[in-house]
């Protein structure tokens, strides 16, 4: 097996649909973009031993390099449409690169996205994906489109991945479903899209919610407030019966959840739910922006006293020397 070989086996399981023109085979692909709407690019980048453990099965692993790209386009609003792969490996194994496609185009097949080119290479096992989707500009979901008053929202359950991460670095073993959600997490795509044209602002949550929801804070220039007995906690995460404190380092530090979080004014309420419940994704209402010279999240226990994790969130480099 070669690079070609490889190329060869991928082209020949990749999905198609009408608006390619040209996918994998040429120098580069031609897609027809509809002339109303946007054209919405995100990329992201999966390490061995950094984003999955090095003995993560490869059907996770090619689940996880679209998601973690799908959830960006999620929280634009977008309609995902098409996705390249880079492909860095250290041998042409054909075995590993079959069940790599299995998880890869199981979760393109889902959301009907075409696979339409890429690039093969050898070296340390790196997966690095282009997502691309479509949404009408106005209705974009951007970090920056927050008001006071806001309320505060996610989908979903938060904390699961951050469990399972944990357990698993200590050796401990976790509840499978757990385990399922920071080996393949869902991208929330449809309550992206639900969300288009109604929330002020939206963010996905990659690395920890009080981190993600700081940058929605800095860019629209106000602060959060968060009431942490709110957060939406799965029957699986209660089951541990963690100490309240536990439970928030990884609903609010812990990251991997791939959740929307997003804002948007107390009269919308009945609108959101009416709308997400058409896409059976639960939402909660965890908190509200509010006007402040410092930009920052405000977690809050029951007794609104205010509550620091012992660890913000996950940022690559932290604690490198930066020369
Ligand atoms: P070039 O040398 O012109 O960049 P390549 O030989 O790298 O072309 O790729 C040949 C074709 O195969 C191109 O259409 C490219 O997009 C596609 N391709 C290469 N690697 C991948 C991959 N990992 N996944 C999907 N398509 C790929
Ligand atoms: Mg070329």
């Amino acid at each position: 097996m070669v690079e070609f070989d490889l190329i060869a086996r991928i082209r020949a399981r990749a999905c198609l649909r009408d608006d390619v023109f040209l996918g994998i085979g040429d120098d580069a692909a031609l897609l027809q973009v509809p002339p109303s709407r946007a054209l919405v690019v995100t990329m992201d980048t999966l390490n061995a031993g950094v984003h999955f453990p090095v003995e993560a099965s490869a059907a996770d692993i090619g689940w996880k390099a679209l998601a973690v790209n799908l959830s960006d386009l999620a929280a634009m609003g977008a309609e995902p449409a098409w996705c390249t792969l880079s492909l860095s490996v250290p041998n042409a194994d054909a075995d590993w690169l079959d069940g790599f496609l299995d998880g890869f185009l199981a979760l393109a097949q889902a959301h009907g996205v075409a696979l339409v080119g890429g690039d093969t290479t050898r070296g340390p096992l790196s997966i690095a994906v282009t997502a691309h989707g479509l949404v009408e500009p106005a209705r974009a979901l951007r970090r920056d489109g927050a008001r006071a008053g806001d309320d505060i929202w996610v989908t979903g359950t938060l904390g699961d991945a951050a469990a399972a991460l944990e357990h698993w670095q200590r050796g401990v073993p976790c509840i499978a479903a757990l385990r399922t959600r920071l080996d393949r997490p869902t991208p929330q795509v449809k309550a992206g899209q639900a969300l288009a044209g109604l929330a002020h602002a939206a963010i996905d949550l990659s690395d920890g919610l009080a981190a993600d929801l700081a940058h929605l804070c800095r860019v629209s220039k106000l602060a959060a407030e968060i009431s942490l007995p709110l957060l939406p906690t799965s029957s699986e995460l209660n089951a541990l019966q963690a100490a309240p404190h536990t439970r928030w380092c990884w609903q609010v530090s812990g990251g991997d959840d791939y959740e929307l979080c997003f804002t948007a004014p107390p009269t919308c309420r009945d609108a959101l739910q009416a709308r997400l419940e058409n896409t059976g994704t639960p939402i909660t209402h965890i908190g509200r922006m509010i006007e402040s010279a410092v930009h920052e999240v405000h977690l809050l226990t029951e007794s609104v006293a205010r509550w620091h994790p012992p660890r913000a969130g996950f940022v690559h480099f932290q604690g490198q020397d930066s020369s």
